[in-house]
């Protein structure tokens, strides 16, 4: 999934945690519905105005409840080496973008019941100062009201549908006894049932007369159903490339050499290794790239006496013969190329392409059909 449209709030633990545009959304939702509703029922004969604040602080705070259950999620992950880029927050919550799957069912387990667990925490201690302190006032309100979504965070992320906490719960337990395949498919079905049964309550609502419910759930309904057939994909495709290294599909190359010209590139290497990208050795040692592309745009009659190195650029995006195809199509899909120069100890030793990965998934896929 992608958040373009976030804006940056503040790093912490390394982790960037951006807030998406539709947030302001649920933001002044909540604030007027408090300050409309929950605050003047429960403690009246205040300002609208002082309802607003409370409105908004509680609405602010609910945000924050939010973001530490996604951090208690991304601390688990980077406890147990798994990188995490960064915390979106959105109309629907947060999600913690952890950059890869659990290494093991209980690496899974720990990272998934760390969320709810964080809201149990919050709404414990909420609960302890509306113990200790029942006065009949808005800041009493204000804790009772955390106490409530804390815990109502906790439980609905408990539900064992996939993509929720509960669904991944559910998925390293099946995964312990069976393969993350399996488990995976089972919890995304879980998954989009309850999306399902979200959006049934949806049209439930219709019929009671109660438009706004009614749109809210089936927008979960629909976030989680798409959800769920996302998360299934990708773990296939990542599970399935997982099992392979880089080396038993590159095509070993022979670099070119810092006075070779556009012409041996266009003649010799070109119709022969069928790549669109060549390493080429510059005469300091170092290893540049030459583009297809950038060779094309070289009037033809200037091909023998153009040196590669002019078009070369310095070599950024690489995989050694050791690392995943998955490691090697995320970089791929990360800087949009279909190919990958393969190199190890400053060597370079051949070409992963894009088509033998997508040739792989398929002759996986139709297997399995
Ligand atoms: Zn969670």
């Amino acid at each position: 999934m992608e958040f373009a449209k976030s804006i940056p709030l503040f790093r912490v633990f390394g982790i960037q945690v951006n807030l998406d545009y539709s947030w302001f959304i649920v933001f002044f939702l909540i604030t007027y519905t408090l300050a409309e509703y929950f605050y003047p029922y429960y403690y009246p004969n205040h300002s609208f105005l002082t309802y607003l604040f409370f409105g908004a602080i509680s609405a602010i705070l609910l945000f924050v409840s939010v973001l530490l259950h996604e951090l208690a999620h991304s601390l688990v992950a980077k406890h147990y080496g798994i990188p995490v880029k960064n915390i979106n927050l959105f109309i629907f919550g947060g999600v913690a973008m952890i950059e890869e799957e659990a290494p093991s069912p209980k690496v899974e387990f720990l990272i998934a019941i760390a969320g709810p667990i964080c809201s149990f925490i919050l709404g414990t201690i909420f609960f302890l100062l509306a113990y200790f302190y029942p006065q009949d006032d808005l800041l009493n309100g204000l804790i009772n009201y955390l106490m409530y979504v804390n815990f109502a965070i906790a439980l609905f992320n408990l539900v064992p549908a996939f993509p929720l906490d509960g669904g991944r719960i559910l998925r390293s337990i099946i995964w312990a006894k069976k393969d993350i395949i399996t488990a995976t498919k089972v919890s995304a079905f879980t998954g989009k049932a309850f999306a399902y049964f979200l959006m049934l309550l949806g049209a439930l609502s219709v019929l009671q007369g109660s438009l706004i419910n009614a749109v809210w759930y089936f927008f979960l309904g629909w976030f989680l159903k798409n959800a769920a057939e996302v998360s299934y994909e990708q773990t296939k495709l990542s599970v399935i490339l997982s099992q392979y290294k880089v080396e038993r599909f590159m095509r070993t190359i022979k670099p070119l050499l810092y006075n070779d010209t556009i012409y041996t590139l266009m003649t010799y290497y070109y119709p022969f290794y069928r790549s669109n990208i060549f390493p080429v050795i510059g005469n300091d040692g170092n290893i540049y790239v030459v583009s297809v592309k950038d060779a094309m745009k070289i009037p033809q009659h200037l091909w023998e006496k153009t040196s590669v190195m002019e078009i070369a650029k310095p070599l950024k995006v690489y995989v050694s013969p050791y690392d995943s195809l998955f490691k090697a199509l995320k970089l791929m899909n990360k800087y949009q190329l279909d190919e990958l120069p393969v190199i190890y100890n400053n060597a370079v030793l051949g070409i992963i392409r894009r088509v033998d990965i997508e040739n792989l998934l398929e002759k996986y896929l139709t297997e399995e059909k």
